[in-house]
């Protein structure tokens, strides 16, 4: 670019200079006065002016000639555009001399428009002046109702911690209450029992014959003593279910079956020529439940009974209807005197009876329903019932054809059969189905696969199956069958690796730990500690690097998609040369060592690897699609790891020789 001239200079420049007269009679004009408003010697500055503004240019010579004028603006007419030209005279010689600014309309727009922005500033900072004074209202009313919520959750806190209290006192003497009910049942079945005894043998007449009047009387003793008995034993019944102390003992068994032994067990209650007949439905020898058959028994003989006591003509008809797939509904029917409606709610509450004219003569305790609706809601379902008073009553009771607990379990068992090479799989020995379900929840959250074992034997078959890569053993059950168990796996080579996290109730460690046991914890676990104990297995994984040495590149496409989603490092190699120089930059954890490479054999290489101290001790498995003779793979077998056949490789079997090679590497005295 070129230094700009004079003239340039000048183009630039937005001054214009003249002299005038004092009657506006230009006596001289610069060059740039002539050329932007065309001003030259005698012209008239009047006639540069807009029509009609030609006196403001009068008024700044007159006055001009005798003293300076400053910031004087006529609107002249340049390109026969008006523009304002601002102007600053001095007195010079009886003259003018004018120098002016010609104001660009950008400038003066850029005026506008800044007067304006101004204007809008002024406008927005009385808006935000305004706007602070209402923030300000308003942080103010803020800040006090914090103060009165702040208050109020105080208020609420307080109530929280009646009510943990009281939460607490309720549960305390809920359990206060079972427990006295409990062992204040036990403590009266001794002496009833001895008292039923004696009953039975003075009537037998054993120690002399009774009179007949005494035998009366002995007898009112003995029904006393039995009704007595069956309180104290359903007291015990509810006790024992609110206390969760029910254990379930679910079986596979047929409905025809079931309702055939009902109907033997149940068929004494009903006399000979008594006017009321028990009558089974039969059932589909294929239908079949798999739930705690006792407790069933139990609610449909406490049904029964209940209709035989307050039916004095009719029947009472037991039958079964499949409600869905998995529900079934058994009711018991009968045409007794019915329960008025207002009275139906009021039957499962403890100790409740309706008063009719056949209560005094039924005996009961009032503890049947509430029992059998808690045995029912044990078993996954509910009673309900219809009935009309003179015409008779139906209890329905509805459960699932497979208890929920069961049926969770069978899921866990179906989820464990299919085996995700990706997750680390657990066996979890352990009898209880609930601590089952809370290990199968939360490892499996966590990313582990659990492997159920529900006895000792379910987990030596599983052991036979697959090695899991850790064992979780509860000993509760069984106790000495699993410690025979543990000591078993600690001296099997094959097992003697894995990890066995040992929990139990009571405190057995010195022994657990003396039979090989690698952690010991008391229940309840800590599920924290035990998921850190877990996971150190995986972190075991990260990390871990590993070189496959193959010429052939859909090998190493196969081994890379094999390991995909595991925490491996893949490094790749196509001869065995690079394969070496690999190894010993990247120190891999595991090598695949393909038999035959396109320059030599898998020996060429392992004979490298071996004689070098850095990569001597590392694993290396052989893969190969040659069959190899015996000679071969003795040899082989001496330096490496593993030979497999690429035929069989699979993701599972790969990462499992990884696995394997990791444990025997002495990677896993890190657990
Ligand atoms: P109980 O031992 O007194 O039979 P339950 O809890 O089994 O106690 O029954 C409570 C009350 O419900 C009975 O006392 C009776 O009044 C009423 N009830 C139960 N089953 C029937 C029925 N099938 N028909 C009429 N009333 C019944």
């Amino acid at each position: 670019m070129s230094t700009p001239g004079p003239d340039d200079i000048a183009s630039l420049s937005r001054e214009l200079a003249l002299v005038s007269d004092a009657s506006t009679r230009i006596l001289w004009a610069d060059a740039r006065a002539t050329s932007m408003v065309g001003a030259w010697p005698g012209r008239s500055l009047r006639d540069l002016c807009l029509p009609g503004t030609g006196d403001k240019a009068a008024e700044l010579v007159s006055r001009g000639v005798s003293s300076p004028m400053r910031a004087w603006e006529l609107t002249l007419l340049v390109d026969n555009k008006p523009a304002t030209v601002s102007f600053n005279g001095t007195p010079w010689n009886g003259q003018v001399l004018l120098v002016g600014q010609l104001m660009s309309n950008d400038y003066q727009d850029a005026i506008i428009k800044v007067q304006g922005a101004l204007t809008d500033a002024v406008a927005l900072n009385r808006e935000i002046v305004r706007q602070k004074h209402e923030i300000s209202r308003y942080a103010e009313r803020l800040s006090q109702s914090n103060r009165d919520l702040q208050e109020s959750n105080q208020g609420v806190l307080a109530l929280h911690r009646e009510l943990d209290d009281r939460a607490d006192a309720l549960s305390r003497s809920g359990e206060i209450k079972s427990r006295v009910v409990s062992s204040v049942s036990h403590e009266f079945r001794t002496p009833l029992n001895s008292v039923l005894g004696l009953t039975e043998l003075l009537l037998e007449g054993s120690d002399g014959q009774l009179n007949d009047e005494q035998q009366k009387q002995v007898r009112f003793i003995r029904s006393s003593a039995e009704e007595l008995m069956a309180l104290v034993n359903d007291l015990l019944d509810l006790s024992k279910i609110e206390a969760g102390k029910v254990t379930l003992r679910a079986t596979k068994f047929s409905m025809h079956d079931f309702l055939a032994s009902m109907r033997g067990s149940l068929r004494p209650l009903v006399p000979a020529d008594s006017p009321v007949s028990l009558i089974f439905a039969d059932a589909d020898p294929d239908f079949e439940l798999e739930t705690d058959r006792a407790k069933l028994s139990q609610v449909i003989r406490n049904l029964v009974s209940n209709a035989l006591k307050f039916t004095e003509r009719g029947e009472v008809h037991v039958s079964v209807r499949r409600v869905d797939d998995d529900q079934v509904a058994l009711s018991v029917r009968d045409t007794g005197i019915g329960i008025p409606s207002e009275l139906v709610d009021q039957i499962f509450e403890e100790f409740s009876q309706v008063d009719n004219p056949l209560q005094s003569r039924a005996k009961g305790t009032g503890l049947g329903l509430p029992i059998s609706r808690r045995v029912a809601q044990l078993l996954g379902g509910d009673i309900a019932v219809e009935t009309t008073v003179g015409e008779g009553s139906t209890f329905t009771l509805v459960i699932p054809r497979t208890h929920p607990d069961v049926a969770e379990m069978h899921q866990i068992e179906s989820r464990s059969r299919h085996r995700d090479p990706s997750k680390v799989s657990v066996l979890v020995v352990e009898d209880d189905r609930r601590s089952m379900f809370v290990y199968e929840r939360f490892l499996s959250m966590a990313g582990f696969q659990v492997i159920p074992a529900r006895t000792v034997d379910a987990a030596r078959a599983a052991l036979s199956q697959e090695l899991p890569e850790a064992v979780v053993l509860d000993v509760m059950l069984e106790e000495e069958t699993t410690w025979r168990f543990l000591a078993d796996l600690k001296r099997d080579p094959r097992t003697q690796h894995v990890p066995v996290l040992v929990v139990t109730v009571t405190n057995k460690e010195e022994r657990a730990r003396a039979l090989g046991a690698d952690e010991f914890w008391l229940k309840p676990i800590d599920q924290d500690r035990l998921l850190r104990k877990l996971k150190s297995l995986l972190r075991v994984e990260r990390g871990v690097k590993v070189l496959v040495i193959d010429d052939d590149e859909r090998a190493r496409y196969l081994m890379r998609k094999h390991v995909a989603g595991q925490p491996y490092e893949l490094f790749e190699a196509a001869t065995g040369e690079e394969g070496t120089r690999l190894a010993r930059e990247q120190m891999p954890n595991v090598i695949f060592l393909d038999f035959l490479l396109e320059k030599g054999t898998a020996f060429d290489v392992l004979d490298d690897l071996k004689a070098d101290p850095r990569t001597r001790a590392i694993p290396v498995i052989i893969v190969t699609s040659q069959v190899l003779g015996d000679a071969e793979r003795q040899l082989l077998s001496a330096g490496t790891e593993a030979v497999v056949s690429k035929q069989n490789l699979s993701r599972e079997l790969a990462i499992n020789r990884i696995r394997d090679a990791l444990r025997k590497g002495g990677m896993e005295s890190r657990l």
